[in-house]
């Protein structure tokens, strides 16, 4: 089975559509959360994903403070403002959407647990270093656990008790063999490693291995929309250079 294993849209209608005709025929589609916030097309990304057969999305923190489930005190001042314009653009069956993605999934065929940020707190963790990502190793099962939020492309393997963390290279396939891994595909809507095109992965369950691939997508078009409607200038500026 082929899935395309996807985080962090960030309401970038084009950067999912790149993405979505980039990958081609998938069997499955595995989104990570986080489908809303900062970009100008809530709603249009909310019903493409929907629309996708096999899919299964999970609910990330953006998500969730547009539904007001998190308090605004946790996010900078260009995030609130983002989640706000986010919260009052949203359609009803947006918001039933949204309310209805569960927090954590899996095991999916045996070998694999999906979580927004991390398996020990879904919604809101962050794992950037070994140490973060050892402690994590802990709070799943499976094989491989995905997961996004930190919008940047990595792999941190176990193996004997010590943490690596592998930066992957797009189009070069990567066997999780021996260990147990978590994987980041990076974010499509938003990357924050320095590459701006859009970054996700194809998951291949045969081999258990993993393609990155980067897509570029039209910025400047999500640009003129996010001004349109008035985001931050800040957040509009960072799509061109991916921070
Ligand atoms: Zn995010």
């Amino acid at each position: 089975m082929r899935v395309l294993v996807c985080s962090d849209i960030h309401a970038n209608l084009p950067a999912l559509d790149a993405m979505l005709e980039d990958a081609g025929q998938v069997d499955a589609v595995w989104c990570l959360g986080d489908v809303v916030g900062y970009g100008p097309d809530p709603n249009e990304c909310v019903a493409r994903i929907k629309a996708l057969p096999e899919c299964l999305c999970l609910a990330g923190n953006h998500d969730w403070a547009a539904l007001g489930k998190l308090d605004l005190e946790n996010f900078n001042a260009d995030a609130r403002r983002a989640v706000i314009w986010t919260r009052d653009q949203l359609t009803p069956e947006s918001r039933q959407f949204l309310e209805e993605r569960p927090e954590r999934l899996g095991p999916l065929g045996e070998r694999y647990t999906l979580a927004h940020g991390s398996p020990r707190y879904p919604i809101w963790e962050y794992i950037l270093d070994t140490r973060t990502a050892r402690v994590a190793f802990d709070h799943f099962d499976t094989q491989v656990c995905f997961v996004g939020h930190s919008h940047v492309p990595a792999i941190f393997r176990l193996k004997s008790e010590q943490v690596e963390l592998v930066l992957p290279v797009p189009d070069e396939p990567i066997v999780l063999n021996e260990g147990r891994y978590i994987v980041n595909p990076g974010g499509v809507g938003q990357p924050r490693d320095g590459d701006p095109r859009a970054s996700y992965l194809v998951l291949d369950t045969e081999a258990n291995s993993v393609t990155y691939r980067r897509v570029a997508y039209p910025i400047e078009e999500v640009q003129r929309r996010m001004i349109e409607a008035r985001l931050p200038v800040r957040m509009i500026a960072r799509l061109s250079y991916g921070w």
